[in-house]
């Protein structure tokens, strides 16, 4: 059937209203945003408030993508899981899509908050964000914190202690802790040396009701992922790209073809931050460990602070 256009002027104010209701919508995204709301607040006063225009044509996608910390991938594997179709607006969701989504939403939440206290939590990010800085400065400063301590083929550099920075061990005994069915994952790192952490420390941590981190590279975030699929995953990242080639440059351990080579790597790490639970932008390594503890379940209290109740 032909369409009708509108006049002009019906056309003039319905692209105004258009607009505006593009704006209020990105309005309401920036809110979860910045997390002066929160996605389910916005869900339910799409339900209950028949005024609230933006919040129930807001696709669930768009809602979903608002929260923090939350890449498309886990975005599209939520509403897949959820049964929600692409195009679906929060508003027009049927009693039982509502139901699960609020389901969802109660499980994220409770997953910050468990039952046990105790959690696995997985560091990783590209070469020179860095993973090194942001937990030795937890290993200082949060003492709760049950810092795993990797085997490595590498040798010490200067400065570093057998046991506290890693275990480091010959190419024999790497073979015999993975031959014996000690190691939770091992990788060749940077086609050099093999890194590995070992299972059994980390299972006496947990069952001890500490929380665990591990800094480790993309390949053992992966294998650790599908070993303990309850780890969170957290993905650290530089402020900017030029940020990132600064550090790399700038700390000098590296020839200018390893840089490259490194450069080349970290492109393609940064491109599997969609695969993390939680993303942290590493500006200032304080602020950077901060936000990483608090992802663990642990009293969030620098040991500074502590011993200045002493
Ligand atoms: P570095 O030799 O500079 O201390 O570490 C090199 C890389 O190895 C870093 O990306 C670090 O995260 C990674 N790494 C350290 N320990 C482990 C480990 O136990 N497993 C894996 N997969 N990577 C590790």
């Amino acid at each position: 059937m032909p369409r009708i256009a509108p006049p002009d002027v019906d056309r003039a104010a319905a692209a105004r209203a258009a607009v505006a209701a593009r704006r209020a919508r990105a309005a309401v995204k920036q809110s979860i945003h910045d997390r002066s709301r929160t996605a389910l607040e916005v869900a339910t006063t799409a339900w209950d408030d028949p005024t609230a225009a933006a919040e129930a044509t807001l696709r669930v996608r768009e809602l979903l993508t608002s929260i923090p910390s939350l890449g498309p991938t886990r975005v599209a594997k939520a509403m897949e899981q959820l049964g929600i179709a692409e195009s679906k607006r929060v508003g027009g969701l049927g009693v039982r899509q509502r139901r699960r989504l609020l389901e969802w939403f109660e499980q994220r939440e409770n997953r910050g908050h468990p039952a046990s206290p105790s959690r696995l939590v997985v560091l990783a990010g590209p070469t020179a964000v860095g993973k090194g800085t942001v937990s030795t400065f937890i290993r200082e400063n949060y003492p709760d914190v049950h810092l795993s301590v990797s085997a490595t083929t590498r040798a010490p550099r200067p400065g570093e202690v057998d046991g506290v920075n890693y275990f480091f061990v010959s190419d024999d005994e790497f073979d015999r802790l993975i031959e014996t069915g000690q190691m939770l994952e091992t990788a060749t790192v940077h086609n050099a040396f093999r890194y590995g952490t070992a299972r059994a420390p980390i299972d006496v941590a947990l069952a001890e009701g500490k929380s665990v981190l591990l800094e480790i590279d993309l390949q053992g975030a992966r294998s650790v992922r599908a070993a303990m699929p309850e780890a969170v995953l957290v993905f650290l990242l530089p402020p900017t790209w030029e940020e990132l080639v600064r550090r790399l440059i700038g700390r000098g351990t590296e020839d200018s073809i390893e840089q490259q080579r490194r450069l080349e790597t970290a492109k393609v790490e940064l491109a599997a931050q969609d695969e993390f639970d939680h993303r942290v932008v590493n500006r200032e390594v304080g602020q950077a460990a901060r936000e990483v503890v608090e992802l663990m379940a642990i009293p969030h209290t620098p040991s500074s602070s502590r011993s200045s109740r002493l």
